[in-house]
C-alpha cells in the first residue's frame, strides 16, 4: 500500500479489530491478541482466514446474530472448488450508507452523461437495493432472455431520451454477448456504449481488443472478489491496478512462508475489510487464494499499483517463485484458435454459435524440476507434428514475453509446453 492508503487503513484498524472481536469465530481464535495490532504489519499477529474456513464457520463470523442484510455477496459458487457451501457475505443498509458517505469525490461523478447499465450475475446474489442514480440493472443468467434484455436496453434510448453510455458486466457475459451480436450481424458500436468495466476473471488482450473495436468503447480491467466488494481497476496513467472504494488493508505474503513477500516478488494477496464499511461480517486477514505483485506508487493517483497473476492453485509455486502464472498463460492461449476451449453453457445450449467464448483447456505440473504446461488442442499433434512444434514454441515465447519468472526458467531449460488432444483441465469460471 502507498503511505496515503496505509494512513486511511490504520486510522480505522483498531476500531475494525475491536468490532470484529465481537464475532464468536474471532473471539475464539484471537483471545486478546488483537489489542496489540495497530499497523498493517502487526496484522501478522493474527491468524489467516481462507475461503474454505470462512464458509465452514460463516455463522460464527457474524458480529450480530440476525443481520438486516440488504444484499448478499456470495462466493465459492464456481464448480469444482474444494468446498461445497458458498460463502454468503451480507451487506447491510448501514454499511452501504457508510460506503456512500466516504466515497472519494472523483468517484461520485463518472463523467458519462448517459445511463450506466450494470449486468449482475445472479449466482453471486442479486442486490435487493434499488439501483443508484442513472443506473439500470439487468440480471445475467444462462438464458436467451438475458441476451435479449441486454440488447433491448442498449438498442434504444431510455424514456428520458438518454442512451446507456457505460456498462459493467462480467468478462464471461461480455464475450458471449459480443459473439451473439456478431452472429446476428449487429454492430454494437451503434449502441453508443463508450465505457465498459468488467468483473470476474481478467479479459484477455485478444478479447479486449475485439470488444473495444466492436463497441468502440474503452474496456477497463477489474480485479475483485465478490465477498469483498472493493474493485481494483486498471489505471490509464500507470497501467496497473489500483484499489477502489471502500478501502481494504492489503498484505502480500510470501508464497513459501508466513512472512511478507520479498520486494518485487509475487505473493499471496491477503485482505482485511474495514470498519465502518464492513460491520456485520468482517473478513480479517482473508487469503484470497490469488497471487499478486506490488508495483510502484502511481504518480497521478498516489496509490500503489498492483498486478494480479491469477489463482495460486492454477500456477506453480516453487520455492517462493510463481512459474507459469495463470494470467499470462491464459492470455497467450486465448490468442490461438488452435487451443481447445471448455464449451460455454450458452454454446452447449445452442444459444451462441461461437466455440471460443469458454475458457481455454490447460493445466500445469512439475515434472522432475521441469515446469510443464499441458494444453489441449483442436488437432492431433501426432499427425500435424510440425504445426504442433511451432505452436508449442509460440506459446512458450508468448508466456515468456509477459512472465519474467517463466522466462528465467525457460532459459535454464526448465519449462516445457506439451500439446495434447485431451487435458483434464482445471476448473475455470464461465460466468
Ligand atoms: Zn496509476
Amino acid at each position: 500500500m502507498s503511505p496515503l492508503e496505509r494512513r486511511r487503513v490504520e486510522e480505522t484498524l483498531a476500531q475494525t479489530l475491536a468490532h470484529a472481536a465481537g464475532a464468536p469465530f474471532y473471539k475464539r481464535r484471537w483471545g486478546s491478541k488483537w489489542k496489540r495490532v495497530t499497523t498493517v504489519e502487526e496484522l501478522s499477529r493474527l491468524p489467516l482466514l481462507d475461503k474454505a474456513l470462512a464458509s465452514r464457520h460463516q455463522a460464527a463470523l457474524l458480529t450480530s446474530p440476525r443481520p438486516a442484510g440488504v444484499g448478499t455477496f456470495s462466493s465459492g459458487t464456481t464448480r469444482g472448488e474444494a468446498y461445497s457451501d458458498p460463502l454468503h457475505v451480507p451487506v447491510t443498509a448501514v454499511e452501504r450508507e457508510a460506503r456512500a458517505a466516504a466515497l472519494p469525490d472523483e468517484l461520485v461523478d463518472d463523467g458519462y452523461p448517459g445511463w450506466k447499465l450494470s449486468v449482475i450475475s445472479v449466482h453471486h446474489g442479486l442486490p435487493r437495493t434499488t439501483p443508484g442514480p442513472d443506473e439500470l440493472r439487468v440480471p445475467w443468467l444462462h438464458d436467451l432472455n438475458a441476451l435479449s434484455m441486454l440488447e433491448t436496453v442498449l438498442r434504444q434510448p431510455q424514456p428520458d431520451g438518454r442512451q446507456v453510455t457505460a456498462m459493467t458486466i462480467g468478462s464471461g457475459p461480455l464475450k458471449v454477448f459480443t459473439s451473439w451480436l456478431a452472429q446476428r450481424g449487429l454492430e454494437p458500436r451503434k449502441f453508443g456504449v463508450r465505457l465498459i468495466g468488467t468483473y470476474s476473471y481478467r479479459l484477455s488482450p485478444q478479447w479486449q481488443s475485439l470488444v473495444e473495436e466492436r463497441f468502440e468503447a474503452r474496456v477497463y480491467d477489474n480485479y475483485s472478489l465478490s465477498e469483498l466488494g472493493t474493485p481494483f481497476t486498471s489505471c490509464d496513467a500507470c497501467g496497473l491496478l489500483h484499489m477502489g472504494h471502500p478501502p481494504l488493508a492489503i498484505e502480500v505474503l510470501a508464497l513459501d512462508g508466513p512472512g511478507p513477500a520479498p520486494r518485487g516478488t509475487p505473493g499471496r494477496l491477503v485482505f482485511t475489510t474495514l470498519y465502518p464499511f464492513t460491520q456485520v461480517m468482517p473478513l480479517i486477514r482473508y487469503d484470497s487464494g490469488d497471487v499478486g505483485l506490488e508495483g510502484p506508487i502511481c504518480r497521478l493517483t498516489r496509490l500503489r499499483g498492483y498486478q494480479v497473476l491469477g489463482r495460486l492453485r492454477h500456477g506453480l509455486a516453487v520455492r517462493g517463485q510463481f512459474v507459469l502464472n495463470p494470467v499470462a498463460v491464459r492470455d497467450v492461449l486465448e490468442s490461438s484458435p488452435l487451443v481447445s476451449r471448455t464449451p460455454h453453457p450458452m454454446t452447449r445450449l445452442g444459444l451462441v454459435d461461437s466455440i471460443d467464448v469458454g475458457p481455454p483447456r490447460w493445466r500445469v505440473a512439475l515434472e522432475q524440476r521441469v515446469a510443464v504446461l499441458e494444453v489441449e488442442v483442436r488437432f492431433d499433434p501426432d499427425v500435424y507434428r510440425a504445426q504442433a512444434r511451432a505452436l508449442e514454441e509460440s506459446i512458450l515465447e508468448g508466456v515468456c514475453a509477459v512472465d519474467p519468472t517463466t522466462s528465467r526458467w525457460a532459459r535454464a531449460g526448465r519449462v516445457r509446453v506439451r500439446l495434447q488432444q485431451r487435458v483434464a483441465a482445471l476448473t475455470e469460471r464461465y460466468d
